[in-house]
C-alpha cells in the first residue's frame, strides 16, 4: 500500500519506512549500502523516517529533490498525515479507499 509525498504526490510503498535502515532499503541520504557504516543517523527509526517524510516529502528519504505539486494527493497528505500519528498503514488504506471511490 502506498502513501504519497505530500510536496510532489509520488506514491511511497509504506514497507519502505518499516525497512528503514535495513541493507538495500532507502534511508536519509539515500540507499543503505551494504557496508556496516549505513547512511542512517543514530536515532533513525520509523517514526523518525514518517515524520521527516510527512513535514519534507521524498528528499527527507534520501530520494531525489522534489518539487511542490498541486495535485490533490499531495494536498491531502499534508492536511491528514499528522492525523493517523503512527499509523501508516491506516492511511494507507483509507487512501486506497478514497482511489476506489474516484475521490483521488
Ligand atoms: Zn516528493
Amino acid at each position: 500500500m502506498d502513501i504519497y509525498c505530500p510536496r510532489c504526490a509520488e506514491p511511497m510503498d509504506i514497507t519502505e519506512f518499516h525497512t528503514l535502515g535495513e541493507v538495500g532499503s532507502i534511508g536519509f541520504g539515500g540507499i543503505i549500502p551494504e557496508t556496516p557504516e549505513a547512511n542512517v543517523p543514530e536515532g533513525s527509526s520509523y517514526n523518525t523516517a514518517k515524520d521527516a517524510f510527512l513535514s519534507y516529502g521524498c528528499e527527507a528519504l534520501g530520494l531525489p529533490k522534489c518539487e511542490k505539486s498541486d495535485d490533490p494527493k499531495a494536498y491531502i497528505m499534508s492536511a491528514v498525515g499528522d492525523l493517523f500519528g503512527d499509523d501508516l498503514d491506516g492511511l494507507a488504506a483509507d487512501l486506497e479507499d478514497f482511489e476506489a471511490l474516484g475521490l483521488l
